[in-house]
């Protein structure tokens, strides 16, 4: 349920609210927007009779959410949220380019591909340490080794950093990554998701595979229900019948995900395809299409990448996507354009 209040509201009335609100059990967000104020309430609304809410002097409209995810709905904030990751914002009217290797390799490469995508506009760096393979014969990433030349990489570069986590208990290892990643094949890892919504970092909340956008929208919400509401989305490609691509990369749930929530989304056109030919125009579709960002595999020596060579982009090739990117990206369509 939200309550809109009314501009230039009583103070002691909406204190009166508050605290017969929670004398109900019932968890209070509350959002100063331009326009409006809007308490969004959480638990069991069953209780509570709108019309007696309504009643009051302070209150402008009292609406019933249907949705059954409510901290991460548009209607609980009106505004674009931002999430703050080290210093830099995503969402809003910030974009972020998020590039590196799909795994960390050896202490020569992280380095390397750092310092490359920094000088090619990179503003975040990815690179995984704990990588879910789909063969266990497959490398499994450097696990603990990788996290420390990741934080390597980090030092010598200044970039922020993103890397995926796989299992709630190696939490304590990711003390000095700036941002952590649940991947595709974690989203419904509800354990994983609660612990992540206990900690102040940044998430980075992958699509699954087989999920659909209010599947990705509860997920956020078991993350924000436990107190984190540092969330930004991100659409990587959903399976379909097609077999062209690695994935169907689903652009049009950036404008969906806009319309539903504050959330900023971002776009993976690596995984999205699997293919490097195609991330180029992927990546230039999702930054038109409204994404807050873009997280884009690079690999100094794609044929030889312990993981995901093909979708891997060389330096030179994310160098010239990166300044495309910076060149259209004001001509992103905005959730209210009208045409
Ligand atoms: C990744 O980003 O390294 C990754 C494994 O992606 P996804 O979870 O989307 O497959
Ligand atoms: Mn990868």
């Amino acid at each position: 349920m939200i309550v809109m209040l009314k501009k230039g509201y009583d103070e002691e009335q909406f204190q009166d609210l508050v605290a017969w609100l929670k004398a109900k059990d019932i968890r209070i967000h509350f959002s100063q927007g331009v326009e409006h104020t809007i308490l969004g309430l959480v638990g069991d609304t069953t209780v509570i009779d709108p019309s007696l809410i309504q009643a009051l002097d302070i209150v402008e409209d009292v609406r019933r959410i249907q949705e059954p995810y409510k901290k991460a709905n548009r209607k609980f904030h009106e505004e674009d949220s931002m999430v703050d990751v080290k210093g830099l914002k995503i969402g809003g009217e910030n974009f972020q380019l998020i590039a590196g290797p799909c795994s960390i390799e050896s202490e020569d490469q992280i380095l390397k591909i750092a310092r490359l995508v920094m000088e090619a506009g990179a503003t975040i760096l990815r690179g995984g340490a704990f990588k879910p393979r789909t063969s266990p014969y497959d490398f499994q990433g450097l696990k603990e080794e990788g996290l420390r030349l990741m934080l390597k990489a980090k030092e010598e570069t200044g970039l922020p950093i993103v890397t995926e986590i796989m299992d709630a208990s190696h939490i304590m290892m990711f003390e000095h990554v700036d941002m952590i990643q649940v991947g595709a094949r974690n989203m419904q890892n509800f354990e994983l998701l609660k612990t992540l919504g206990r900690v102040d970092k940044p998430v980075l909340l992958k699509r699954g595979l087989a999920n659909t956008i209010q599947e990705l929208l509860m997920s956020a919400e078991y993350i924000m229900n436990e107190g984190n509401e540092n969330i930004v989305l991100c659409e990587r490609g959903i399976r379909t019948f097609e077999t062209a691509t690695r994935n169907t990369l689903d652009i049009s749930a950036v404008p969906v995900l806009k319309s539903l929530t504050h959330l900023p989304v971002i776009v993976d056109p690596s995984h999205g395809t699997g293919s490097a030919h195609l991330v180029p125009p992927m990546a230039m579709a999702a930054t038109i299409a409204g994404a807050d960002g873009l997280l884009i595999e690079v690999h100094n020596d794609p044929a030889h990448a312990l993981c995901d060579g093909p979708q891997s982009l060389t330096p030179e090739v994310f160098q010239s996507l990166a300044k495309r990117i910076n060149e259209i990206k004001g001509f992103a369509f905005r959730r209210g354009d009208k045409l």
